[in-house]
């Protein structure tokens, strides 16, 4: 797979294209918002410029990669020679959905459209297409060039011959590839939200400050960083949202949002991105 492109780029799709345009791929990075391209261009050379002074590449890697990337504004642009294309555009199911049905028009008949869905369904995505055989989850963690896991998503029509060409290719983008079924929340939301919301709940209660739930679970648990700074960095509203498509898609109230971690959002304490969650920044 020679050609991929990247629909959004913004947090996921300037790091999805940084690491496909590492390895030689030539990228076509996509998205509504020209301010947000160019914006992504900066991060890519910024975090290029990081490589550089760690010595994991050298200044002439950092060139090779941004001339492998071209920008693009209007999806039919950008996408008519892609082997692959990687949807990672905000997300709202319906705007997804128009996605994948402009790229099913507008892409190579074989080409394998592929979506970086935190809670989405595949099968919905895949619904907006001709093609549900060529259509997968790649759910790609953030910050993408440093996050070895890519969980693969398999939808109900996903052929068997698609998710080993999405596992391979993984592989050579030095990542690790963890195969798991179209379910609310797949496996790594699944279990990280119900823990962020429980020590949400807990915080809540005035059963400890922040800073030592956080300091528990990373002693405790060897975790790296504590579940309310974690949310803090996924952004609240993130947090929120998977919590309630769980709790629809499964029918169940135990997934319901904390009404503490709802009122932050209608406050807009959104974590980083705000300057406020459960820190300051
Ligand atoms: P973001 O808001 O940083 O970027 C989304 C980009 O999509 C924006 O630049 C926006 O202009 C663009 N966009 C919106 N509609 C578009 C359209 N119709 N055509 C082209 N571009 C469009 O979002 P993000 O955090 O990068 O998330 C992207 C996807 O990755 C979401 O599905 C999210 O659930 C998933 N994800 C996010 C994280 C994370 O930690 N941020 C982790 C894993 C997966």
């Amino acid at each position: 797979m020679k050609n991929i492109a990247v629909i959004g780029a913004g947090t996921m799709g300037n790091g999805i294209a940084h690491v496909f345009a590492q390895k030689g791929c030539k990228v076509q990075l996509i998205d509504a918002q020209a301010s947000a391209l160019e914006k992504a261009i900066i991060t890519i050379g910024k975090n290029l410029d990081r490589q550089i002074a760690k010595q994991i590449i050298s200044a002439e890697d950092k060139a090779i990669t941004l001339a492998n990337i071209s920008t693009f504004t209007a999806i039919e642009d950008g996408v008519a020679n892609a082997d692959l294309v990687i949807e990672a555009a905000t997300e709202n199911s319906e705007i997804k959905k128009k996605i994948f049905a402009s790229l099913d028009e507008h892409t190579k008949a074989d080409c394998i459209l592929a979506t970086n869905t935190s809670s989405i369904s595949i099968g919905q995505l895949a619904a907006a297409t001709k093609r549900p055989s060529l259509v997968i989850g790649m759910h790609f963690m953030n910050p993408v060039p440093i996050m070895k896991l890519v969980e693969i998503i398999n939808g109900e029509a996903t052929a068997t011959s698609v998710t080993d060409t999405i596992v391979a290719l993984t592989k050579t983008i030095d990542k690790i590839p963890c195969v798991v079924k179209d379910a609310p929340g797949f496996i790594a939301n699944r279990i990280l939200m119900p823990m962020i919301n429980e020590a949400i709940y807990a915080f809540s209660e005035g059963i400890s400050d922040a800073a030592t739930i956080d300091q528990i679970m990373k002693l405790g648990m060897a975790h790296p960083m504590g579940p309310l700074q974690l949310a803090d960095y996924i952004g609240l509203d993130v947090c929120k949202n998977i919590m309630i498509i769980m709790e629809e898609g499964f029918n169940n109230a135990k997934y319901a949002p904390c009404p503490l971690l709802v009122k932050m959002v209608e406050e807009g304490k959104l974590g980083v991105k705000t300057g406020k969650g459960f820190y300051k920044y």
